[in-house]
């Protein structure tokens, strides 16, 4: 892609938190940038009037009940409308140089795929649909001749930091972690934590599920699953490091034992921006780093007890095979089930770590080598999570 052309751009779940960033990039060069598609899950207004503002060509919303109001709220600009999971997928597989995919969960792989599929430039955000493929997504990106850019702003340092070495000279990555908004809590408090707490993240501001699975520490277990698939690294080249201000992103050392970082202060525009002008460097809006005024820089062991996890991520990465699939879909159900007031705070790790040892005695596991395989995985473990919630939510801690 050459910096002074054109580009093309589609963004996969653009009324979001990450796709609020994305246009907002976007907007500052309407010059260099064409929007192609855009998407969204129910808000058709927000869809609309994005669609107008950036003169899209598609636009899909995923509730197909949906359709005519979309159709009313465009009529007479020009831009087509589509419905529906296949709309929304269509999106991704509609010509554009470069795609933000930022759905939320596992509902973003086949509209990825799409765009993987066609051999696009695709700022990979959505952490859930790379967990839920396991290793084959990365293959697919392979043989397509895809470019797969980190946005999720741990793995987007990393992929900077990664370019001062080879990977004969790698010795691990490490992904920073705030902490969340739960870092010093006692067990028995994190165990009754509300929604209101889960929702207040102390650097971030982000979707509701990502801001819930940060204050589980499941947004660090998915990250730590996600770099290994990006990466190609074994469990045990990750590791995670609690760092509270959240200015170091990632780190990378290698064989010399010099540590390469990535910081900047905690706005999604940075990382996203690096995804938009690479392999070029584009402005970015973002506050300036002010160390001075920080003053400090912190770091801390992460606690595996307190936040178990991390520790099923590990554990399903090492167990391979679809676990990871399941350690996604499990706390999706999880997370759903916590905002609807079903279970408490801390049986999310519980009911992920129950669903996954269920899986594993079922002595289902097989290799991951289609969209297919890991959807009906995802399905299976939707269903034994859904099956399972109950006794978790009676069991207490
Ligand atoms: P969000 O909830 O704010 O937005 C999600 C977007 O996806 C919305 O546009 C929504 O309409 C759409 N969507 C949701 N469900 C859908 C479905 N079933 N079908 C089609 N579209 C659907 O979420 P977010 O915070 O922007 O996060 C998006 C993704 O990026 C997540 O995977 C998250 O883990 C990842 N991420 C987010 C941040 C962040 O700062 N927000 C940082 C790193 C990674
Ligand atoms: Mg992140």
């Amino acid at each position: 892609l050459a910096a002074t052309s054109v580009r093309s751009v589609t963004v996969l779940g653009a009324t979001g938190s990450i796709g609020d960033s994305t246009m907002d990039l976007l907007r500052a060069s309407p010059e260099r940038y064409r929007v192609e598609a855009l998407t969204a899950n129910g808000n058709v207004a927000a869809l609309a009037k994005l669609a107008k503002e950036f003169s899209a060509r598609f636009v899909a919303i995923a509730d197909s009940s949906k359709l005519g109001e979309l159709k009313a709220a465009l009529a007479g600009t020009g831009t087509e409308c589509g419905a529906g999971e296949s709309a929304v997928i269509e999106a991704g597989a509609r010509p554009a140089d470069w795609v933000m995919a930022a759905v939320s969960g596992a509902a973003g792989l086949k509209p990825a795929l799409a765009a993987v599929d066609r051999g696009a430039h695709v700022a990979l955000a959505n952490k859930e649909c790379l967990v839920c493929a396991g290793d084959f997504f990365m293959q697919r990106a392979a043989k397509a001749g895809a470019c797969i850019l980190p946005a999720d702003s741990e793995h987007n340092a990393l992929f900077q930091a990664l370019a001062s070495g080879n990977r004969d000279e790698l010795v691990r990555v490490i992904i920073t972690a705030s902490g969340g908004p739960f870092r010093t809590w006692k067990p028995a408090d994190i165990e009754q934590a509300t929604l209101e707490q889960a929702l207040k993240h102390p650097n971030w501001s982000m979707g509701q599920k990502i801001t819930i699975d940060s204050a589980s520490m499941m947004n660090k277990g998915l990250e730590v699953i996600e770099a290994s698939y990006l990466f190609a690294l074994s469990p045990d080249e990750i590791d995670v490091l609690v760092h509270p201000q959240s200015i170091i992103h990632g780190m990378v050392e290698f064989s010399d034992r010099s540590v390469m970082a990535q910081l900047g202060a905690p706005d999604m525009r940075t990382p996203i921006a690096h995804c938009l002008g690479w392999p070029d460097r584009i402005k970015g809006p973002a506050a300036k780093l002010d160390l001075a005024k920080i003053g400090q820089l912190t770091f801390e062991a992460p606690d595996f007890e307190r936040f178990p996890g991390l520790r099923l991520a590990f554990d399903s990465l090492r167990t391979g095979k679809g676990a990871t699939t399941v350690y996604n879909a499990a706390n999706e159900v999880a997370v759903a089930a916590f905002i609807a007031g079903k279970i408490r705070f801390g049986a999310i790790a519980r009911l992920v770590e129950a669903t996954l040892d269920d899986w594993v005695r079922s002595g289902n596991q097989a290799p991951m080598t289609s969209a297919d395989d890991a959807i009906s995985v995802d399905h299976v473990a939707r269903n034994r999570a859904a099956a399972l919630l109950p006794q978790i939510a009676l069991k207490a801690s």
